[in-house]
């Protein structure tokens, strides 16, 4: 019941502030179409926020960690100007494929889907080409590495955002640990990811952050929005 509130009210709101977009509509039945976990892509309300971001900040460099069937992809390239940089990372093959026919078919240009394991990709980016912003969606285990290696990546006041970092409230308390409604977070390690990621923050003094909860239909969850100082 509650999170059909969240769900009522996400969309409600969106009802008012989000246009209907081709590009992201089609993309939204090609990634199901094509057996993707689409609760796995941010909300709508998520992706117009990464797009004002890019727009707020003027981002002309983005870097992805997690692309998926790209929805997240092009929200924020449609922020991006025309000669913009958006690279996004993926492990899967076919994910990868479906994003780019996501990404033309939404007229997005200028993003470089790069297949294989982030943690791997992430180290061969040259620090002497940093981003304005980088979003993190990807495996959460991993998630310490991916933060050391977007603040490496990352320019001066530039912004990191890390998604998934409440997780029902159980990354602040196990004990809330249940089978979710959408199975999107079903082990400890994604849990201990996020753990860990908040250990590395509190001894950080390079980076701001603060977590910004979100409810909607996928519950209740939130991301993390860091400056590099
Ligand atoms: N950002 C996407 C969106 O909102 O539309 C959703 C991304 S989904 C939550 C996470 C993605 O990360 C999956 O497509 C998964 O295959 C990918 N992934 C998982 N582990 C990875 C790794 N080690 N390296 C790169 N991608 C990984």
């Amino acid at each position: 019941e509650v999170l059909e509130t969240f769900a009522r009210s996400d969309e409600y709101h969106n009802s008012f502030l989000l246009r209907p977009d081709e590009g992201l509509e089609y993309a939204s039945e090609h990634i199901k179409e094509n057996g993707l976990m689409h609760h796995m892509s941010v909300p709508a309300s998520q992706g117009e926020f990464l797009k004002l971001v890019v727009l707020a900040i003027g981002a002309k460099r983005v870097l992805e960690v997690g692309t998926l069937g790209g929805y997240s992809t092009i929200w924020i390239g449609q922020g991006l100007p025309e000669d913009g940089e958006l690279i996004t990372l993926e492990i899967s093959e076919v994910n990868a494929k479906v994003a780019r026919e996501n990404l033309a078919k939404a007229g997005i240009r200028n993003a470089r889907v790069l297949v294989g394991n982030a943690n791997e990709t992430l180290a061969g980016l040259p620090t002497e080409e940093p981003f304005d912003l980088i979003f993190v969606d990807a495996d959460k285990q991993s998630y310490p590495n991916y933060f050391l290696e977007a603040k490496r990546l990352v320019r001066k006041h530039g912004v990191i955002i890390i998604d998934n970092v409440v997780q029902k409230g159980r990354v602040a308390d196990g004990s809330f640990a249940r089978p979710p409604a959408i199975g999107v977070y079903p082990n400890d390690s994604t849990v201990d990811g996020v753990r860990t990621l908040l250990k590395l923050l509190k001894e950080d003094k390079e980076v701001e952050a603060t977590t910004i909860a979100t409810a909607n239909e996928k519950g209740y969850d939130g991301f993390l929005y860091a400056i590099k100082l």
